[in-house]
């Protein structure tokens, strides 16, 4: 029976003594093609790994079940994992592991589940906690191929967007630091049970191998960002000067200039690249001052 059938799902739920949890997020698909979707574009090869995020009761695992050669599932809510075991039985490429994404220690996993392959993370994410999710990935180090997910879609919009438009922010620069960023689809709320109030869109990020952007300290970059979106309607100057105290007024004008740009500039107009080159200037200055 299809786990995408609303009448299944809820015969399946009672049976199990579940409701749907608000707290963690769930949302379940309800329209095949969606998942599917997702499946098929997520950008890994048949003979790589996947790790998918919220299982719930395994509507799109069983697609990646038929697609890839190995499937790890990561999910919070204890009572899905009987569930799981039940929609999951007839795959046995699959290992579903009770826990929390934000808390489970990726580098142990990996070690574990992944030796040797390449890995895809999919997921139809939680609303409640997405931008956290992907930072925590797109920050861990774990070597990953694409980042594909279904996500808000204003916050799909953010993670695409180009500088100077008004989508454009810190999460934006930072995502597009680590990865090329793609939306593929939106997604209507009415393809889950229950609808959320917002509609939804699948973005796929490539993780660089080679990061296009270098720079000498990372952290001097994603604090210059931060500084630079913190105060979103100051100029670049300004905000700067409220966010990186260990810098003077004077300091930062050097700076912006010694980087190319105008002192009226706003940090919203400033490229991944741009950034890069400001926070190799602000490196260095920190590090003369220290030495001197
Ligand atoms: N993949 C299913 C689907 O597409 O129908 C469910 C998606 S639902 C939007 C999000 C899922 O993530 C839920 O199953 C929820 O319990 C799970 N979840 C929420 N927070 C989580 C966390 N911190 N770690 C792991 N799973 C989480």
């Amino acid at each position: 029976m299809s786990l995408t059938d609303i009448g299944y799902v809820k015969r399946l739920m009672a049976a199990h003594g579940i409701t749907f949890q608000k707290k963690f997020g769930q949302n379940f698909l309800i329209n095949p093609m969606v998942p599917q979707r997702i499946a098929e574009e997520c950008g890994a090869r048949p003979c790589d790994a996947i790790l998918e995020i919220g299982p719930g009761i395994g509507t799109m695992t069983q697609y990646l079940c038929e697609m890839y050669e190995r499937v790890v599932c990561v999910e919070i809510d204890r009572a899905l994992i009987p569930v799981l075991g039940e929609t999951l039985a007839d795959y046995d490429n699959v290992t579903v592991i009770e826990g929390d994404i934000m808390k489970i220690d990726l580098a142990a996993l990996f070690a574990e589940h992944f030796q040797g392959k390449n890995v895809t993370v999919c997921a139809n994410l939680p609303y409640y906690i997405t931008t956290p999710i992907l930072m925590r990935l797109l920050e861990s180090g774990i070597p990953l191929d694409n980042i594909t997910v279904m996500i808000q879609r204003e916050v799909a919009d953010r993670l695409c967007a180009a500088p100077g438009t008004a989508e454009y922010g810190a999460v934006t620069a930072a995502a597009q630091y680590y990865a090329e960023v793609e939306k593929l689809f939106n997604v209507s709320a009415g393809n889950f049970l229950p609808a959320p109030k917002v509609d939804s869109a699948v973005v796929r990020m490539r993780l660089y191998r080679d990061r296009p952007v270098k720079v000498e300290n990372e952290e001097m970059l994603f604090r210059t960002i931060r500084a630079a979106f913190g105060q979103r309607r100051k100029t670049l100057l300004n905000a700067l000067s409220a966010g990186m105290g260990e810098f003077t007024k004077p300091e930062l004008s050097e700076a912006i200039t010694k980087a190319g740009f105008s002192e009226t500039i706003r940090g919203e107009r400033l490229s991944v690249a741009e950034f890069g080159t400001l926070s190799d200037v602000l490196w260095k200055k920190k590090t003369q001052k220290t030495t001197d």
